[in-house]
């Protein structure tokens, strides 16, 4: 008998016959004696709708409330499940993240979890009742209602199956699983098998909306097995294991695209210690993410210095840059929506020479501008014009022939 975690994400339970259909599988699955917690999403469309209707209220709705709106999407999912699942005869119990608890910090909008409860879940195991969770959402300790990101009931559903010591973690989707690219972009892009947990990690951060990067990284943590499935009839399946389980000897297992960039540049910083750290501190407090950073050369005592950010942050850390230029002397802050990030993302990046070479030369020839480059172990990121993203895309992933089976790049400079 196993323990096992699955969760549905919104697509998967998008109206009443998607929720029945689920809950069937799940009453099979409980048959076979399994102890299962189903993890669920709001209904498809719905987080976004409620932030449409706040939105069309005020431009800056308090964070606080924005969290205690849009977790009632997971709610509303939740109860509709375990309703269905009783129906049907399998006995099930919805809980939501302050009935857990899953207690998380109090940054409203993307909280952290700092401890989740598994005595409810394991109570209701020994009643042979199905707890169905309400994901994405916590509460802090201040007894606030949280979310934890756009996404972020797969993180919910990874947690559980850390604490719970759970045998695998589930993950349905529309999708059968991680491709190469996003096949939307790329048609060639080919279905992976398998994909180690940093590879998945850097991903996902880079736009592979298949998983919230942040289950990635609790489920390398705690090294939780992780399978991507489609709720929607596809035998295929990605499962995301240590780098050791990868026997596939590829260089670059994938192509992504992320949208959702901004840049922000401040000219003519003066060039003296302690300087990024004024620029960056107040978005750090502001828990805003702060990706690649350059500043170029000091002419005269004076530098440019850029970052990007997620677009969605622009507003909130143009505001504080602004305030940091003019305490320090900044003349100009400029802010840029109309880019793009490529990466390339693979094991093989650090040990095979000659990965970058290749992929500014497919950029080149497509006559691409790289703006700035950044590079990890496992990643080779470019930033480019937003109107030339997915030939990038499709331009790199034909370089590393990830259409066919996976080749080294040998010789190649
Ligand atoms: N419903 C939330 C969202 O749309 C969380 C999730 O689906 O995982 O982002
Ligand atoms: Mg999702």
């Amino acid at each position: 008998m196993a323990i096992i975690v699955q969760k549905y994400g919104g697509t998967s339970v998008a109206s009443l016959d998607h929720i029945r259909r689920v809950a069937e599988s799940v009453a099979a699955r409980k048959r076979n004696g399994h102890d299962l917690v189903v993890v669920v999403s709001a209904m498809s469309g719905q987080t976004d709708q409620l932030l449409e209707m706040a939105a069309k209220i005020s431009a800056e709705p308090s964070d606080r409330e924005q969290d205690a709106l849009v977790s009632t999407g997971e709610q509303v999912c939740a109860a509709l499940m375990a309703i269905t699942l009783n129906s049907i005869g399998c006995p099930a119990s919805s809980l939501m993240g302050l009935q857990l608890p899953l207690i998380t910090n109090s940054v409203h909008t993307k909280a952290r979890i700092l401890d989740l409860h598994t005595g409810k879940l394991k109570q209701l195991f020994s009643e042979g009742i199905v707890p169905v969770v309400a994901g994405f959402q916590g509460i802090s300790e201040e007894g606030n209602i949280t979310t934890l990101g756009r996404g972020g009931s797969d993180t919910t559903a990874v947690a559980i199956a850390a604490a719970l010591g759970a045998d695998c973690c589930e993950i349905y989707t529309d999708v059968d699983g991680i491709y190469t690219a996003d096949p939307n972009i790329c048609p060639k892009a080919r279905h992976l098998e398998k994909i180690s947990y940093s590879e998945m990690l850097e991903l996902a951060s880079l736009g592979a909306k298949v998983l919230h990067s942040r289950s990635v990284e609790l489920a390398q943590k705690y090294a939780v097995p992780l399978v991507v499935k489609s709720s929607f009839g596809s035998d295929k399946q990605t499962w995301i294991v240590n780098e050791e389980d990868i026997m596939e000897d590829s260089v670059i297992q994938g192509v992504t695209l992320e949208r959702n960039v901004s840049k922000i540049s401040l000219i003519r910083v003066p060039d003296r210690p302690g300087i990024a750290h004024r620029i960056l501190s107040p978005l750090a407090d502001a828990a805003i993410n702060v990706d690649m950073i350059i500043q170029n050369a000091s002419i005269d005592g004076f530098a440019d210095f850029t970052f990007t950010i997620a677009k969605t942050d622009r507003e909130k850390a143009t505001q504080l840059v602004e305030k940091v230029a003019a305490e320090i002397g900044a003349p100009k802050v400029l802010a840029a929506n109309n880019i793009v990030k490529v990466s390339a993302v693979g094991i093989g990046i650090k040990t095979n020479p000659g990965v970058a070479a290749k992929m500014f030369k497919s950029l080149s020839t497509e006559n691409i501008n790289i703006e700035m480059i950044s590079t990890s172990e496992y990643r080779i990121s470019c930033v480019i014009e937003e109107k030339y993203g997915e030939l990038a895309v499709r331009a790199i992933h034909q370089a590393f022939e990830l259409e066919g089976s996976p080749q080294a790049v040998e010789g190649e400079q």
